[in-house]
């Protein structure tokens, strides 16, 4: 055992205070989120994303689908603006990118790793990352152009990013944060169970409590993603977006009645506060 290694610190996520509309503003002031992802067969997934920035208080949303034959409108949430995910403009945009990717979304990375604004990884973009060292290299150097980025990674998405096996993150969860965090420049949010929010240069991450296994249920990540895209967005700063969206979406499934039905991801979106 080394007696010179730092000793693991960690804060709790506290309550965050209630999101305020002023009176005079306008869309434009709570800024325009693109989601990139919804590959063939998983156009769910972005719509989930695009649905929780949304509700989570966008000014405008963008949903940039992979799928050549998507439907130019979502009737449900006609709110929604649907685009081409390869040829959508992100500039002055905060991008949520992953959500139901697929392979497709390798080819969108290096677009998407550029864009000046804010961004958010999720999912299969974390896993293309995960596979190719150029893109590593890109995300590495959004940091060194202060090009801020929040990495959501489920602890298998971690591993592959790492390099270790799932059950080594999960053994040591603030280290395994705390390495994403820096390896890549990144504010991380390691999922799951408490779920560790790290930033990079900080060694005191935040173990969010609120949330439970009501979340365990498909598109509950892409939900969180869109969450915390609205909040950059609305220029809060990386870590305070993540920390606030972690913990509001944890207390929507501490809050959700024990006699309703399942908590659906569709259902947690529309319940993302503004
Ligand atoms: P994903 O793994 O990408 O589908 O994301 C699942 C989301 O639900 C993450 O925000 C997890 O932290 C959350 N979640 C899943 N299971 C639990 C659990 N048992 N307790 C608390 N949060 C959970
Ligand atoms: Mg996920």
């Amino acid at each position: 055992c080394d007696k010179h290694a730092e000793p693991p610190t960690a804060r709790l996520a506290g309550r965050p205070k209630a999101p305020r509309r002023t009176h005079a503003s306008h869309k434009g002031s709570y800024g325009d989120v693109a989601v990139i992802g919804g590959a063939p067969g998983m156009a769910g997934a972005a719509l989930l994303a695009g649905s929780a920035a949304l509700h989570a208080g966008a000014g405008r949303v963008f949903v940039g689908l992979l799928d050549p034959s998507a439907a130019p409108v979502d009737t449900a949430q006609p709110e929604l603006m649907l685009r081409d995910g390869h040829t959508l403009d992100l500039s002055d945009m905060t991008a949520v990118c992953g959500c139901g990717g697929g392979t497709a979304i390798r080819a969108a990375l290096p677009r998407v790793l550029t864009t000046a604004a804010a961004l958010v990884l999720d999912a299969d973009a974390l896993n293309a990352i995960a596979a190719d060292s150029a893109l590593q290299m890109q995300l590495v150097s959004r940091a060194q152009r202060g090009q801020p980025t929040v990495i959501t990674p489920h602890p298998l998405e971690a591993a592959r990013l790492l390099g270790y096996a799932a059950s080594d993150v999960q053994a040591d969860r603030l280290a395994a944060a705390r390495q994403l965090a820096t390896r890549f420049g990144v504010v991380a949010v390691l999922k799951g169970s408490g779920t560790v929010i790290a930033a990079d240069g900080d060694a005191s991450p935040v173990i969010n409590l609120t949330g439970n296994a009501k979340l365990a249920t498909a598109g509950t990540g892409d939900v969180l993603a869109g969450m915390i895209g609205a909040a950059l967005a609305a220029k809060q700063s990386p870590f305070e977006a993540a920390c606030e969206a972690v913990w509001r979406h944890g207390h929507v499934a501490d809050t959700w009645p024990a006699d309703a039905a399942p908590l659906t991801a569709g259902t947690l979106a529309r319940q993302a506060p503004v």
